[in-house]
């Protein structure tokens, strides 16, 4: 598969896809990772003394389905430090919140789901667990509500 193609199936500009680690009928694991070097410093806000500083273990993510199977990103949990203001910090990834395993576009799709049918149903359709999409439901409330 092509990755430009796939880099599109992801609908994330901001990470590229790495590399498939396994593909089976049901489930498909892709490693991604961030598309720039950097990211700025939460306290001075500039890149320009930002380093690269090691990484954990990577986070595992729950995306959107691909090719009708559940797809599972893997992307570097990195570490950066600025020189500057001496503090290391967490790289920050758009399309997922932090210590979150489920993407935010999966997030919507999950709660767009359950807003027209029952949460057990949006649950089974999207394969997560019962509490997890009540959760997703009750935390995307305010925001609806609001509008
Ligand atoms: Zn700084």
């Amino acid at each position: 598969m092509p990755f430009q193609y796939s880099n599109e199936l992801l609908g994330l500009p901001e990470i590229q896809l790495q590399k498939i680690i396994s593909m089976d009928t049901q489930n498909v694991h892709l490693e991604a990772s961030p598309v720039t070097y950097q990211q700025a410093c939460p306290i001075c806000g500039t890149e320009q003394d930002v380093k690269r500083d090691g990484r954990n273990k990577p986070r595992k993510i729950r995306h959107l389905s691909i090719f009708g199977r559940r797809s599972y990103l893997y992307v570097p949990s990195l570490h950066l430090a600025c020189t500057r203001c001496r503090i290391s910090f967490v790289w920050t990834d758009d399309f997922v919140g932090p210590k979150q395993r489920y993407s935010l576009a999966f997030r919507a799709q999950t709660v767009e789901q359950a807003l027209g049918s029952t949460t057990a149903h949006s649950a089974s359709m999207q394969e997560a667990p019962v509490s997890t999409v009540q959760r997703m439901h009750q935390d995307a409330l305010p925001a609806k509500t609001n509008v």
